[in-house]
């Protein structure tokens, strides 16, 4: 076995064990919950490691990055567009992404709907709720709680795109366990409207057990399982 599996290999056995612990904790069954290796700033070789260890759900926050690495990996995965989305991007992410978790806007839900009827597509999408209570902020990623029941109900209506359930990264400067717990209670009353999108992407490598806890059915780790990114710049 190669350094760099027995590597990631390690890396797994821990999260495993950490999600284990987590969902008898919160008196969860393990299967409800889904792990996607975030891959961004590795190579493609990486992600075919991956697949030896079981892994099928990969992550990418940058069209670029995502689309090139696409090409080059050898083994077929999940897509998961986890990153802020310019809508001139779209179509791009349409081409490849199976689920997109960050749509935040109308402007940018009917750009990916108009790039998925273009390739005849429907395509599953998650909403990013911004969580941060410093207020509305366009630079951060997320809807802002009080609008995501307008957005969810114009995204449920498109023709090619199919509402899956919500998304939410843990803001700085406040316990997740606090951030989640509220992000529980929204999508208490979004599941009220839409029951069938059931899914709950939150959590990662430092903050995965409060999410389990509170209800997340995907996680996103990077980090804990790849190793220290390099920083960029
Ligand atoms: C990078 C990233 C992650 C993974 O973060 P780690 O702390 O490395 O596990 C999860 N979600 C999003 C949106 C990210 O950009």
């Amino acid at each position: 076995m190669s350094n760099r599996l027995s590597e990631i290999q390690s890396n797994l056995g821990i999260i495993q064990t950490r999600i284990k612990n987590a969902c008898s904790a919160a008196g969860r069954d393990i299967s409800e919950i889904t792990l996607i290796a975030v891959t961004k700033t590795y190579p493609a070789s990486d992600v075919d490691l991956l697949k030896q260890l079981g892994i099928e759900n990969v992550g990418e926050n940058r069209d670029q990055e995502a689309s090139s690495k696409k090409a080059e990996v050898k083994n077929e995965f999940k897509w998961h567009f986890i990153g802020q989305l310019q809508s001139n991007k779209a179509k791009s992410v349409v081409n490849y992404a199976d689920l997109i978790h960050s749509v935040d806007r109308w402007s940018l839900a009917k750009e990916i709907q108009k790039s998925a009827q273009g390739i005849n597509k429907v395509q599953p999408v998650l909403i990013q709720v911004d969580l941060d209570q410093s207020g509305p902020d366009p630079t951060r990623g997320g809807i802002w709680p009080a609008e995501l029941s307008e957005l969810a109900a114009s995204i449920s209506q498109a023709s090619h795109l199919e509402l899956k359930g919500l998304m939410s990264v843990a803001p700085l400067g406040e316990k997740p366990e606090l951030a989640f717990a509220r992000l529980k209670d929204l999508r208490a009353s979004f599941l009220e409207e839409h029951p069938q999108a059931q899914i709950l992407s939150a959590g990662m490598s430092d903050d995965l057990e409060a999410a389990i806890l509170h209800g997340a059915t995907h996680l996103r780790i990077g980090s804990s399982l790849l190793g220290e990114r390099p920083k960029i710049g």
